[in-house]
């Protein structure tokens, strides 16, 4: 599904260059303007497909935006002209720690525990479990041995 994004995008660049009166209907893909800028004051064809979404997302977190959304495979491809890895990780992501792959909402954290940076939101979930002794996996148990060789 992440791959759909993608497509929506080439498939709107390709109506811009080949069918530019059709552009602002394609353009529709994003329910946002019936949503938000018209208050879902349309026709019932926009609205009910705003609304599905709406209902889609009440079942699976953010659909629209991690699978569909142009703009958001635009950010991913932009993305790749990123300088570094910005998100921490240590040697213990993937293997064996998978806390942050299962905490990572947006499915951006792959097995091996590397970030999938056209995938990540940047929400800095996974940024803060980094940097918590309390919930990153090692650090906790790094303090848990330490406190049993301090009470032995
Ligand atoms: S910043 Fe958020 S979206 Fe990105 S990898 Fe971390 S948890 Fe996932
Ligand atoms: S909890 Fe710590 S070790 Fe585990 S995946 Fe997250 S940052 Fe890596």
């Amino acid at each position: 599904m992440k791959a759909v994004k993608y497509l929506v995008l080439a498939g709107l660049v390709a109506i811009a260059f080949l069918l530019p009166e059709q552009a602002e209907t394609a353009a529709e893909v994003e329910p946002f303007k019936t949503a938000i800028a018209t208050g879902f004051q349309r026709e019932w064809p926009y609205v009910a497909y705003a609304a599905a979404w709406l209902v889609f997302g009440l079942a699976i977190f953010k659909p629209f935006c991690r699978w569909i959304c142009p703009l958001g495979a635009l950010m991913a491809i932009g993305g790749l002209l990123r300088t570094r890895d910005w998100i921490p990780r240590r040697a213990q992501c993937g293997a064996p720690c998978q806390l942050c792959k299962v905490r990572c909402r947006y499915g951006a954290i792959a097995r091996s525990g590397k970030v999938e940076y056209a995938e990540c939101f940047q929400c800095l979930d996974c940024v803060t479990i980094h940097g918590d002794p309390r919930q990153c996996v090692p650090l906790v148990l790094a303090a848990r041995s330490r406190a049993a060789r301090k009470a032995a």
